[in-house]
């Protein structure tokens, strides 16, 4: 896969961006052919790059639309400071609650 996407999602944020289980989607979502939430459908020009994930036993590429990228990053952001030392101590220095707002940002254009 050398396609670019739109919006590179840093790799260090991409553990924080919960996925649906794979034993739950249908086979398209699966393997990256529709958005792995809403199972629209995407195109190299459109989709989002979600890394690669390992299951018991495998690993899988799943890629979403920006729509359903953005809820859950935006997801991942308020659950963030729960789970953080940094953002307990002081949420302003913590650059992953930054960097999750930034691609909020990012993927809201
Ligand atoms: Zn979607
Ligand atoms: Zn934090």
């Amino acid at each position: 896969m050398t396609a670019k996407a739109l919006v590179d999602i840093p790799a260090d944020l991409l553990p924080l961006i919960l996925l649906p289980p794979l034993e739950v989607l249908p086979d398209a979502r699966a393997r990256g052919a529709e958005c792995v939430w809403g199972g629209e459908p995407l195109s190299t020009a459109t989709a989002i790059d979600l890394g690669e994930r390992k299951t018991d036993g495998g690993h899988w590429f799943p890629r979403a639309c920006r729509t359903c990228t953005r809820r859950a990053v935006l997801a991942a952001r308020t659950s963030h400071p729960g789970m953080c030392e940094q953002c307990t101590d002081d949420a302003t220095l913590c650059e992953t609650r930054r960097a999750l707002h930034v691609l909020a940002l990012e993927l809201r254009r």
